[in-house]
């Protein structure tokens, strides 16, 4: 016998043993074995995947202590407790213990009889517990929440940069281990960087969790859409994302008044208060938690039935992180993000607000396009998530996201492509949506007419539609890859190679329109619905002469966008 497959053995008899589980997860097998041989390792796992064993067996097999760095106070005794009562030598230390009870547990650990420590990062920053640590023998330092060192990340926290400088003032250095959900490249450059880890073994696993249900619905009455759903769905446990406290006290008021059992969370509310909530929700006491994103990090309730997003959130990282608490118990659930256009808006005003320097603010943009991007499209929103992470994955749809069950029919949208892409051209890619909207609308904004736009020929050839509608389609063939937003507070479009081949005549647009309404998307799906169709819209007759003239400017040219 190999002594790999001896000491898999002897960690599933530990996994059996402890946990009384019957075998490791995918993932969890080559994690705990990388650190039994002794490699630094990061681990990427969604939430809810089991990264808490991936060192807490490693921890039971390997000489003396592993310290565990964790980011939430409140969530350390309870993972403590937990393994305490599985019979697992455990302690913590942080700042609601007194300096009698601090003491005790140095000395247990002195002792030898304590396998795992947690403390927050803070903690490795003071001089007398970094001294106290070096005089005991640590084989293993677990880095929970490890995205927190990253500025990229969403929850950057400064004390994780402590990690790395502990360590190198052990006087043996310990095996790390890192510990994340977040898997973009950036932020994974940034947690083998900034922790100092010497020749990672990296795994990444299944982002993918067949059982959510992805949707993005538009155009809802977003309260109304909260009040029905909780009250439908009222004895199961979920969690609404607000964006703004406000917003949380206002939905929190309203389900309350509506008889339905909730709770709320944000950071305006005291220590106590919040760790009520949460205790209510961990044991059900309230169905519904309403929270900002403050509510959640490494929290473990595994039947979360359905997490609703009020707002949408400033990036795919941060949303999947959210959504991802739901159906951790592998039970179908429901991840809803209910877009308006003015939570773009919400979000450009935040960037602008947070004072950092251009690089950062660049990227920000970047990401909250990918996010809106993310919103409009009419992909399978599974797949368009794990490439979004860059995970490899079947090409076939998953057969439960609201655009794998969007029943309504494609239609013919290339003319209404066409006409928005020659305005674009027209205007010389020098403006963002609204302007076009209102340029094809044919608006008398002032604006519009002091730019002396109603000249231009593309000047109201969709005047037949709202400029609202307008700006949807435009969204959608910016999500879709037609069209581009430049960079910055006020984006710019930019036509795509694509779009030069539809405005060719060489490819044509198929797509669902306009946004779906909730009725139609969740539940009620056999309603038929409002539909418009799109082929039938007025076709201009300058559209085509325009064409014409794009068209032969286009052949002269390499490419379209400049
Ligand atoms: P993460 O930190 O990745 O979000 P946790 O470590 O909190 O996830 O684990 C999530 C849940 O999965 C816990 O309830 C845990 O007990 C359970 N779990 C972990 N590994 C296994 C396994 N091999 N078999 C069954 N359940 C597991
Ligand atoms: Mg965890
Ligand atoms: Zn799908």
């Amino acid at each position: 016998m190999s002594v790999e497959t001896m000491t898999l053995e002897r960690a599933q008899q530990l996994l059996q043993t402890y946990y009384g589980y019957p075998d490791f997860r995918d993932g969890q097998k080559k994690i705990v074995l990388s650190l039994l041989e002794g490699n630094d390792t990061l681990g990427i796992m969604p939430t809810g995947g089991g990264k808490s064993i991936c060192y807490q067996i490693p921890a039971l097999m390997l000489p003396g202590l592993t310290l565990v760095v964790s980011p939430l106070i409140s969530l350390m005794k309870d993972q403590v407790d937990a393994l305490t009562a599985m019979g697992i030598q455990a302690a913590y230390i942080n700042s609601t213990l007194s300096g009698k009870e601090v003491n005790e547990r140095i000395r247990a650990a002195r002792r030898g009889e304590l396998k795992l420590l947690y403390v927050a990062p803070e903690r490795l920053e003071v001089d007398w517990f970094r001294d106290e640590m070096g005089n005991l023998s640590i084989s293993c330092v677990a880095v929970d929440e490890a995205h927190c060192v990253s500025q990229w990340g969403h929850d950057f926290r400064t004390s994780y940069l402590a990690v790395a400088p502990f360590v190198q003032s052990l006087p043996q250095r310990p095996i790390v281990a890192a510990f994340t959900a977040t898997a973009t490249p950036e932020v994974t450059e940034d947690m083998v960087r900034l922790l100092r880890l010497e020749e990672p073994e990296v795994f990444v696993t299944g982002l993918s969790r067949d059982n959510l249900a992805m949707s993005v619905l538009r155009g809802e009455n977003k309260r109304e859409f909260v009040l029905k759903y909780a009250a439908a769905h009222s004895h199961q446990p979920g969690i609404i994302y607000a964006a703004t406290r406000k917003d949380v006290d206002d939905l929190y008021e309203r389900l309350r008044s509506a008889g339905i059992a909730s709770g709320r969370y944000h950071a305006g509310m005291t220590d106590e208060e919040r760790a009520a909530s949460q205790e209510a929700f961990l044991y059900d006491d309230i169905r519904v938690m309403v929270a900002t994103n403050a509510f959640g990090m490494g929290i473990d309730k595994s039947n979360v039935r359905y997490v609703i997003h009020f707002n949408m959130p400033k990036n795919m990282e941060a949303y999947i992180q959210e959504a991802g608490r739901a159906g951790r118990d592998g039970e179908p659930s429901q991840c809803i993000l209910l877009f308006s256009a003015q939570d773009i808006m919400t979000q450009k005003f935040l960037i602008e607000q947070n004072p950092q320097d251009g690089d950062r603010k660049a990227n920000d943009y970047r990401k909250l396009q990918q996010m809106v991007d993310y919103c409009y499209t009419t992909r399978c929103l599974r797949s368009a998530m794990l490439d979004y992470f860059g995970e490899e994955h079947e090409d076939k749809s998953c057969g439960i996201c609201s655009s794998c069950t969007d029943e309504r029919e494609l239609t013919d949208m290339t003319i209404d492509a066409q006409k928005i892409f020659s305005c674009i051209h027209r205007m010389r890619e020098r403006f963002g949506i609204s302007m076009v909207a209102s340029v094809l609308k044919g608006s008398r904004n002032k604006k519009v007419l002091q730019y002396r736009f109603d000249g231009l020929s593309t000047y109201g050839t969709m005047a037949d539609r709202t400029e609202k509608e307008i700006s949807e389609i435009i969204n959608v063939m910016v999500s879709e890859g037609y069209l581009m937003l430049s960079e910055g507070q006020y984006p710019v479009l930019k036509l795509q190679p694509l779009a030069a081949e539809v405005l060719k005549g060489q490819r044509r647009v198929m797509q669902r329109m306009p946004a779906k309404s909730a009725e139609e998307t969740i539940g009620a799906r056999s309603r038929s619905g409002r539909k418009h169709d799109y082929s039938q819209s007025a076709v201009n007759e300058t559209i085509f002469e325009q064409l014409r003239l794009i068209r032969r400017e286009l052949a002269g040219r390499e490419h379209v966008p400049s």
